[in-house]
């Protein structure tokens, strides 16, 4: 039982408030993202789940015990911080034997444990290097293999890829993804990157300025975002504001439709539409769904899609995101319609 939960975790630095009673479960054996911007209070709740930093008020639950009162090195946590902190002058081997030897573990029981660790991270052979003979992405690995090597329950991860370039951080993604899977560890990864949250998780957690604010797949997540600040930091979103009149939203670029029922008329909503999910018209008969007049402004073209720039007739800015199966199409200047269908418009709750 390893699963872990926070239940109403605050945390104040001076007058500021850092975590605002912070309710989450991460779920046994999985890959849970806690994803947030910058100072949202994410390597805070990493550090006061792993226990280096003590909670104003709430609890934390792992395993179905309250680990609260509990200090770190008995609540069996493998932790990997931004910056790798290994040991500059000990050896590979000593740097993952370290908990290890802690624990009164040495000699060949050590090695066993060092081997195994050095092999699931793909380092055997490098246990006589040290971590200056080591590229950015190895130093990873190494620090990883520490994390992991005295079997922790839970293995806290502080943005690990942050430092890496991007080639070598997608590499370490697909091998995070790996060791995770094949050590069947709980996992909490901490990062400010949607996409690496996206690809990586089993499942997302979303904070802003202390509070959890959605969790859920990332599929769920993405599609179904429930604020327009979730709509906007997990990728690209066009919003509409407008007022229920009858079956559809009036908006200044036009009326909309969602798939779900509206709220009472006369109330005043915002919607967001993903750039994806928006198809530009240059001629034919209006498709059934949404359509609304645009002006196209610049297309940014980027291989495999192109990003179109374009204004409402409000002249708000839209962009929509189009695969490049051919390149023909309006060019900047057209007017032009957009069309999306009802079910891809999401309703925020703000
Ligand atoms: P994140 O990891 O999401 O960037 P942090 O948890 O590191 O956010 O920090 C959240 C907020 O708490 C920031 O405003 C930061 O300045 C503040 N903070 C973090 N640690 C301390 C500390 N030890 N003393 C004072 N303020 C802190
Ligand atoms: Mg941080």
């Amino acid at each position: 039982m390893s699963g872990v939960e926070v239940r109403a975790v605050s945390k104040r630095y001076g007058a500021a408030s850092v975590l605002d009673a912070v309710d989450a479960r991460f779920p046994e054996g999985r890959f849970t993202s806690l994803l947030g911007p910058s100072g949202s209070g994410k390597t805070t709740l990493l550090r006061i789940i792993g226990g280096f930093v003590a909670p104003d008020g709430g609890r934390v639950v792992i395993g179905g015990a309250d680990v609260t009162a509990v200090p770190l090195w008995k609540r069996r946590i493998g932790m990997v911080f931004q910056s790798y902190a290994l040991f500059p002058h000990m050896t590979v081997a000593q740097n993952v034997a370290y908990g290890l030897n802690r624990r009164g573990i040495r000699g060949a029981a050590a090695r066993a444990e060092v081997g195994r660790a050095l092999e699931l991270v793909h380092l055997t052979g490098f246990d006589a290097r040290r971590p200056k003979q080591l590229s950015g992405g190895q130093q990873q690995r190494v620090a990883l293999a520490r994390a992991i090597v005295t079997k922790p329950r839970v293995l806290l991860l502080d943005e690990p890829l942050s430092a890496l370039d991007r080639r070598l951080r997608q590499n370490m993604q697909i091998e995070l993804k790996r060791i995770q899977r094949e050590s069947g560890l709980t996992t909490i990864f901490v990062t400010h990157d949607q996409e690496e949250a996206l690809t990586l998780s089993d499942t997302v957690a979303i904070l802003d300025r202390g509070r959890i604010v959605q969790e859920g797949a990332p599929a769920d997540i993405y599609e179904h975002p429930r604020t327009s600040f979730a709509a906007a930091f997990l990728g690209d979103a066009n919003f509409f504001r407008g007022t229920v009149r009858g079956e559809a939203i009036d908006t200044p670029a036009g009326p909309i439709r969602i798939a779900g029922a509206l709220p009472a008329p006369g109330t005043a909503v915002t919607v967001a539409v993903r750039p994806e999910k928006m198809t530009l018209l240059s001629a034919g008969p209006d498709p059934a769904g949404n359509v609304i007049d645009a002006t196209l402004r610049e297309i940014i073209y980027a291989g495999a899609v192109s990003t179109f720039l374009l204004t409402g007739s409000d002249g708000a800015e839209i962009k929509v995101l189009s695969q490049n199966r051919d390149l023909a199409g309006p060019a900047p200047g057209a007017r032009v319609r957009l069309a999306w269908a009802p079910a891809h418009t999401v309703l925020l709750a703000d």
